[in-house]
């Protein structure tokens, strides 16, 4: 074991929405900072530039396996890069909704409230959304939160197949509204991510060190376990102990929490930060179903998402809980045609073996169904045995998930009986992200203000160890419908700004 000689104010473990969005944060203080991150960089065609690859052939999944509920094991689709996820996303970006801040009532229970309101998270949004360069436009959806400043740039143009569909859905009273983006505005790397606007900027500072291929395996406190005082990673052939005064978890959901499950010592028993026996559990990820829809006008399969409808967010003429999210998946070639979703791909199979998905792509439009699901302490991590982690998750709030996609199919078969460029096709393959889709993943460290049911505090302090913090998605409370990053990356900011005093001292 090589111990660092080297002391630093603060290491940040991890280069994702959260971690990378934090260190570009905190680079400008002049503080010495060492950034930990297991995956290196990815090539460019690496990069998503065609989702199609995300899912095609298991690229973009991790190098180990986790176990089900059941002990079955499968590969996670988690990318560990520079940049985390954030190198393989769709890159929308969309605010939370006021009220997913407070307790919200489903079906199936109260989601808890968050220690922060919109309020307090909106200045952030503003300045993350100018720093991933966000093109959106707030016109028109009822759903949508105040926003203080304008998206930095415009929102990006339906593509010609869409127009028409756009139109057709607001003839039926919705509200279909542009999908904030982040882009680059390079051809080579047109996807905004953590690492184009978190860690290279924070690289062009001279106190800041990248180390990749770095995993950090675990955390060592001092004796009385108030504090961590060391960083152990696996470099290469090496294992080496890294020291700070401040210690940032942001390796996501699921290995944040395993970290710390790993780190058990005598002081942690059950894990660091651990008391509460809260670490790992309430682990939760959207719902998520795509739609394909057959009727559409002929295209090149290759466009970029660009419009959503908040219409179903809160519920329906019938239904008076929340039912989620929709925004259309870009151009079937680049999107989930090829995707490895066994329920959608055998549909596929059966109306269209071989080239023929191809050719039906070039005339279909793909849907996202996007739920929120309820916290449950039984969905949750831990290691099972030394090297096997489990991941023990049921998906609950299906009923108003079920209600968005039949819904959403009735607005797609309106459409489709009124417009002259569509051809009603009476059938709408679609499947659910099966449980090796993990990229969407929040909870495990739930903030909160009462330690015996909680993690961390309102500023993604752990309760129990004053120097440690985690700025992933594991700190959320509950799962709103929308996508996690823009919050992540929001809170990352607010999360800093505390870092940033403390460290003025
Ligand atoms: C295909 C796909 C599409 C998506 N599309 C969208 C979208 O359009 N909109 C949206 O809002 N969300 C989207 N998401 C989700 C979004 O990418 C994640 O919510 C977000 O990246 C999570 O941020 P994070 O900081 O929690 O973790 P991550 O971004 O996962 O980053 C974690 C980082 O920690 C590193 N790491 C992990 N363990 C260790 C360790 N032990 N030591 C050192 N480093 C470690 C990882 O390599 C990684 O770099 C998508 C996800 C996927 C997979």
């Amino acid at each position: 074991m090589i111990i660092d000689d080297q002391h630093y104010d603060v290491i940040i473990v991890g280069t994702g929405a959260g971690g990378g969005t934090l260190a570009q944060k905190l680079a400008p203080t002049g503080k010495r900072i060492l950034i930990l991150e297991r995956g290196s960089g990815m090539a460019l065609d690496e990069q998503n530039r065609a989702d199609v690859d995300v899912f095609k052939k298991g690229r973009y999944r991790a190098p180990e396996q986790w176990y089900d509920q059941a002990g079955e094991p499968f590969s996670p689709q988690t990318n560990y890069a520079v940049g985390g996820n954030t190198k393989i996303y769709a890159a929308s970006l969309v605010r939370m909704r006021d009220r997913d801040f407070t307790a919200v009532t489903h079906q199936e229970g109260t989601a808890p409230e968050w220690l922060f309101n919109y309020a307090d998270l909106e200045p952030y949004y503003t300045a993350v959304e100018q720093l991933y360069q966000v093109h959106g436009d707030v016109q028109n959806d009822p759903t949508e939160p105040k926003h203080s400043g304008d998206y930095p740039y415009p929102a990006v143009d339906h593509a010609p197949v869409m127009r028409p569909i756009v139109a057709a859905i607001a003839q039926q009273g919705l509200h279909p509204t542009p999908l904030p983006m982040s882009l680059t505005r390079q051809a080579d790397d047109p996807t905004g991510d953590a690492e184009v606007f978190g860690i290279d900027l924070a690289l062009k500072h001279t106190n800041v060190t990248l180390r990749t291929s770095a995993k950090v395996v675990a955390l060592h406190t001092n004796p009385t376990g108030t504090e961590i005082k060391g960083v152990q990673a696996e470099i290469g052939e090496q294992s080496m102990i890294f020291n700070a005064d401040i210690v940032v978890l942001a390796c996501g959901a699921v290995n944040s929490a395993a970290l710390l499950l790993a780190s058990a010592n005598e002081k942690h028993p059950h894990g660091l930060a651990n008391k509460s026996d809260q670490v790992g559990r309430n682990l939760m990820k959207q719902q998520m179903t795509v739609i394909v829809e057959r009727g559409a006008a002929n295209n090149d399969g290759v466009f970029p998402r660009s419009v959503s409808v908040n219409d179903f967010y809160w519920g329906d003429r019938d239904y008076t809980y929340p039912m989620g999210h929709i925004e259309n998946s870009g151009g079937l070639l680049q999107d989930v045609i090829f995707a490895e979703s066994p329920p959608l791909l055998s549909v596929l199979a059966q109306i269209m073996p071989g080239s023929g998905l191809k050719q039906l792509a070039k005339r279909s439009v793909g849907w996202w169904a996007q739920t929120g699901v309820l916290p449950d302490p039984n969905n949750r991590v831990y290691w099972h045995k030394k090297g096997k982690l489990r991941y023990a998750y049921e998906v609950n709030n299906f009923e108003a998930h079920d209600r968005l996609v039949y819904r959403w199919l009735e607005v797609l078969k309106t459409l489709e009986r009124d417009s002259k460029e569509a051809k009603p096709s009476g059938v709408y393959p679609r499947g659910e992200a099966p449980i090796q889709v993990v990229g969407y993943q929040c909870g495990t460290c739930r903030m909160g203000t009462d330690p015996s049911t909680s993690v961390l505090d309102g500023n993604c302090r752990t309760h129990e160890i004053d120097n440690l913090y985690v700025v992933d998605s594991s700190f959320f409370p509950s799962c709103p419908s929308v996508g996690p990053a823009l919050t992540i990356m929001a809170n990352a900011l607010r999360v800093g700004d505390r870092v940033c005093d403390r460290l003025k001292g």
